[in-house]
C-alpha cells in the first residue's frame, strides 16, 4: 500500500512550488548576476539555481545534496535578477527559503556548529559583545595579527586575516541617543540601533539623528531593540532571525513611532520582509505585517520628506554605488541621488555598474572569499576608472568592503556613507 509521497524538503520555509513556477526560463535574468558572469555556469545563474530548486520538488536532488549547497552558497543574495525579471520572480525569498532548507537537512561539523553560534546567537544579538569584539579585533589588526595569520599559510588562519581586513582602522559604539524636531515638528520616528551599525558606526547612526532633527523630524529612543536579523536570514537561520523579529516588533511598538528608520540597506530589507517572515505564526503575522509598513530607509524617508533646511557646500569628486539591498532589495533608487544632489559644490560623477555587487552581501566575503575578491576587484576597478575621490554608499557591509578593495588596490578614495556626508555638509558653511 503506498502512502503520501514525502515532503522533499525538511520543513515550511521551503521556496514553494507556485513561487518557483513564476520563472519562465526567458533568461533576462542572467546578464545582471555576478556569479554567472564569473563563473559562467547555468546553475551558477539564477535561472538555473530556480530549476535546482524546483529539481528538490521533483524528488531527483535531496534538500541535503552538497551539489545543492554549492550552488545557492555561491549565490550573493544581491537580488539583482528580481529587477531584471519580467515575470515577478521574487528570487530573495526562493533563495532564503532554500538556504533554510540546506541549513535544515544537512548535518555540520562541531566547529561549524560553534562558529554558527558564536556568531548567531552570542555576538549579532549582543551589541555590547559585538562591540568589544570589535575592538579587540580592530586593535589586534593594528598591531599586525593579520601578517601573522597570512604567514601560517593555514585556510582558517587567511580567512580570519581577510576578515580583520575589512575592518575600519576606528569603531564606534555610542549608544543611540533620542534628538528632537529643530523647527516645526514634520515626523516622529525610531531608528534601528542595529548590531554592526550600533557596534562599529555607531557615529553613523549619531550622524543619522543629526540630519532628521535638523529637518524636523524627532528622533525618540526605543528601548528593548536588538539584530534585525538579515544576517541570519541571509544564512539560512530563520527560526532564530524569527525569534530577533518577535523582540524588534514588540520594542518598537512601544515607541509607537510614525516610521522605524533604518540606515543600513541590509537590515531594512529584512525588516520589511517581517511580514513575510512570521507568515505561519498567528500570534505574529498581523503584527509583523503592520510593523513592516512602517519601516523606511533614512534615505527613502528624508528623500521623500524633502530637506526642510540646506545643507551646506562640500568640494570634491564624488560618486554614488547601490547598496544591493538598497536597489533591488527595497526599490529605491532615486531619493539618495537627489539627496546627493541637493548637496551644494559636489561633482558627482557616474559610477559605471553602480548596481551591481560589490561581493561583501551579508556574510559572503567570509563564506565565499574568491568569488567575493573577484567581485570585488570589479568593483574597485570602476570606481577607479570614474576619477571620483570618494564613494557614497549606505550599507555597513558595502562600506568595509568598499574600503578594504581600495585600500588592497592602493587607490586613495575615501567610502562613506550617505548620512556622515550629508552631516558633514550641514556642519560645512553655506
Ligand atoms: S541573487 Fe544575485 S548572485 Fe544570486 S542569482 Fe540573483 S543575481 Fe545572481
Ligand atoms: S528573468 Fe525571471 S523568469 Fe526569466 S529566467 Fe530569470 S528568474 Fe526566470
Amino acid at each position: 500500500m503506498s502512502g503520501p509521497v514525502p515532503m522533499p524538503y525538511p520543513n515550511a520555509d521551503a521556496p514553494t512550488q507556485e513561487m518557483i513556477a513564476a520563472c519562465v526560463h526567458c533568461g533576462f535574468c542572467l546578464p545582471t548576476c555576478p556569479t554567472y558572469a564569473i563563473l559562467g555556469v547555468e546553475m551558477d545563474s539564477p535561472r538555473g539555481r530556480i530549476r535546482l530548486m524546483k529539481t528538490v520538488w521533483e524528488h531527483r536532488l535531496g534538500a541535503d545534496s552538497p551539489g545543492l549547497e554549492d550552488h545557492i552558497s555561491k549565490c550573493l543574495d544581491c537580488r539583482a535578477c528580481e529587477t531584471a525579471c519580467p515575470s515577478g520572480v521574487e528570487y530573495g525569498k526562493l533563495v532564503e527559503g532554500t538556504r533554510s532548507q540546506i541549513v535544515a537537512a544537512r548535518s555540520r561539523s562541531p566547529i561549524e556548529r560553534v562558529v554558527r553560534v558564536a556568531a548567531f546567537d552570542w555576538l549579532l544579538p549582543h551589541r555590547q559583545l559585538l562591540g568589544g569584539f570589535a575592538a579587540f579585533s580592530i586593535a589586534a589588526k593594528r598591531l599586525g595579527l593579520g601578517t601573522l595569520l597570512r604567514a601560517t599559510r593555514l585556510g582558517l588562519a587567511r580567512r580570519m586575516a581577510d576578515l580583520l581586513d575589512l575592518l575600519p582602522d576606528r569603531a564606534s559604539s555610542a549608544p543611540l541617543a533620542a534628538a528632537p524636531a529643530i523647527g516645526e515638528r514634520r515626523g516622529r520616528v525610531a531608528m534601528l540601533q542595529g548590531c554592526v551599525m550600533g557596534s562599529v558606526f555607531g557615529e553613523t547612526n549619531a550622524a543619522t539623528a543629526r540630519v532628521l532633527s535638523r529637518n524636523g523630524v524627532e528622533v525618540i529612543a526605543t528601548v528593548g531593540q536588538t539584530c534585525c536579523g538579515a544576517l541570519h536570514a541571509h544564512a539560512g537561520e530563520r527560526e532564530r532571525a524569527r525569534e530577533l523579529a518577535r523582540r524588534n516588533i514588540a520594542a518598537f511598538e512601544r515607541s509607537a513611532a510614525d516610521a522605524v528608520i533604518v540606515n543600513a540597506a541590509g537590515c531594512g530589507a529584512a525588516m520589511k520582509e517581517y511580514g513575510w517572515l512570521l507568515k505561519d505564526d498567528p500570534a505574529w503575522s498581523a503584527r509583523a505585517s503592520a510593523f513592516a509598513a512602517k519601516v523606511r530607509d533614512a534615505t527613502e524617508y528624508l528623500g521623500d520628506l524633502g530637506m526642510s533646511e540646506k545643507p551646506g557646500a562640500l568640494r570634491g569628486r564624488v560618486a554614488w554605488d547601490d547598496p544591493c539591498h538598497l536597489l533591488h532589495g527595497q526599490k529605491i533608487k532615486e531619493q539618495p541621488r537627489a539627496l546627493l544632489a541637493a548637496i551644494p559644490g559636489l561633482d558627482v560623477v557616474p559610477l559605471a555598474e553602480a548596481d551591481w555587487c560589490c561581493g561583501s552581501a551579508g556574510t559572503y566575503n567570509v563564506t565565499e572569499p574568491d568569488l567575493a575578491r573577484s567581485i570585488l576587484e570589479r568593483k574597485v576597478a570602476n570606481i577607479v576608472r570614474s576619477g571620483a575621490e570618494t564613494v557614497v554608499t549606505a550599507n555597513p557591509g558595502c562600506l568595509m568592503q568598499i574600503q578594504s578593495g581600495l585600500r588592497q588596490a592602493g587607490a586613495n578614495v575615501r567610502v562613506v556613507h550617505l548620512l556622515d556626508l550629508l552631516d558633514e555638509a550641514y556642519r560645512s558653511p553655506r
